[in-house]
């Protein structure tokens, strides 16, 4: 196909806006199985796309964040959680002259192996698959994105490119000897920059915490102390978004204000010597400390909060059962995943079954084979 003049071909434009730190879509690696390169879409805007059409993306959409759907609509979802890590990591990124294809594909992937019902589901696969190796939603990501996701005749998976794959990889083998490139290490900072403000929005919004109960953490006292200092008299409702907003903007002005000092100061070469070097993308060490205060109050006072820790005993024992009916009745699993099982064995396939549900689809399928009849 010939191209009209006027447009600027991928390596051109990332010549002109990444710094020489960041991941050129020319340095890549490539993919497991070679394909012929796009003509005007670099290989993570592929990467991007393809991981945006799976289906395991789409149904993060039914997959709980913290907060189930039970406890109303307001809250974050994992496909909004994913969407708001996305977008923070960019506008990071994009100031950091980071390459941004490969922080939006990074951050569209990173939740993307997620069983139903969050970390409450994570924690009862990983019990169930104590005997063939445990369950974790990130380890569960690689094997969607390399044997799942059925896009090409020819290939499994998504082939994706190795550096994306490099960036699922470290969150297993933290001792990895390759090390995390600068994109992947930013999308694990915006990942947690965007929690501690989305939690801290859902759980006031669902009342249970009070703004009051908030301010007992020093970084909360000071946003609200500075929202009260500028805008006088604002509603509950707008008084906690105008906190949300606020902790959001100090987060992200933190970590970019500091990194982009450090990435100045060290000047490396290319995106190998700045992954290779201990710096690591991450908040100032004074607002570290505050952010870890801040966790561990959503820790203690949200994510144990007896409302929740009720959903997800329910929750678990609902995957427990499930697990060891489906085992007893083989039966009853689809078609493709009992072919599966030849492969990789009945228990490694229920697992995999299990937690590609979305929480609906679980409560469902258990209501079907399971719910003791009224
Ligand atoms: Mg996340």
């Amino acid at each position: 196909m010939l191209l009209p003049q006027n447009l600027l071909l991928v390596d051109q434009r990332e010549s002109l806006i990444l710094a020489p730190y960041a991941m050129h879509s020319c340095d890549s690696m490539g993919r497991q199985h070679p394909e012929t390169p796009h003509t005007y879409r670099g290989p993570f805007q592929r990467d991007r796309d393809r991981i945006l059409h799976s289906s395991a993306y789409r149904r993060l959409s039914g997959k709980m964040q913290v907060f189930t759907g039970e406890m109303g609509d307001y809250h974050r979802t994992r496909l909004t959680h994913t969407q708001e890590v996305a977008t923070i990591a960019r506008t990071i990124g994009r100031c950091l002259q980071l390459n941004e294809d490969l922080i939006e594909a990074l951050a569209l992937m990173h939740d993307i192996g997620h069983p139903p019902y969050g970390h409450a589901g994570e924690d009862v696969l990983n019990e169930c698959a104590s005997e063939i190796g445990g369950f974790s939603h990130n380890q569960f990501a690689l094997t969607i994105v390399r044997e799942l996701e059925f896009r090409y005749r020819s290939v499994p998976g998504l082939n994706l490119t190795f550096e994306c794959l490099q960036g699922q990889t470290h969150r297993i083998e933290k001792n990895n000897s390759t090390k995390p490139l600068l994109e992947v290490q930013l999308v694990d900072a915006a990942d947690s920059v965007t929690y501690d403000a989305h939690d801290t929005d859902d759980a006031l919004k669902l009342g249970l915490v009070t703004l009051d109960e908030m301010s007992e953490n020093a970084l909360i006292a000071d946003i609200i102390r500075h929202v009260r200092e500028n805008y006088a008299g604002l509603s509950p409702d707008l008084m906690r978004q105008a906190v949300v907003h606020r902790l959001l903007e100090r987060q992200v002005t933190d970590l970019l204000v500091h990194t982009g000092r450090k990435l100045d100061e060290l000047s490396f070469p290319n995106s190998q010597a700045a992954r290779e070097s201990d710096f690591k993308i991450g908040p100032s060490p004074e607002f570290s400390e505050q952010k870890t205060e801040l966790e561990k109050f959503l820790y203690e006072r949200v994510y144990r909060h007896p409302r929740l820790m009720e959903v997800r005993k329910r929750a678990q024992n609902r995957l427990r059962q499930m697990f060891h009916g489906f085992i007893e009745h083989p039966e009853r699993f689809p078609k493709k995943y009992q072919l599966r099982a030849d492969k990789i064995g009945i228990r490694r396939m229920a697992i995999e079954y299990l937690a590609g549900m979305t929480d609906h689809f679980c409560e469902q399928l258990f209501a079907k084979h399971f719910a003791k009849k009224k």
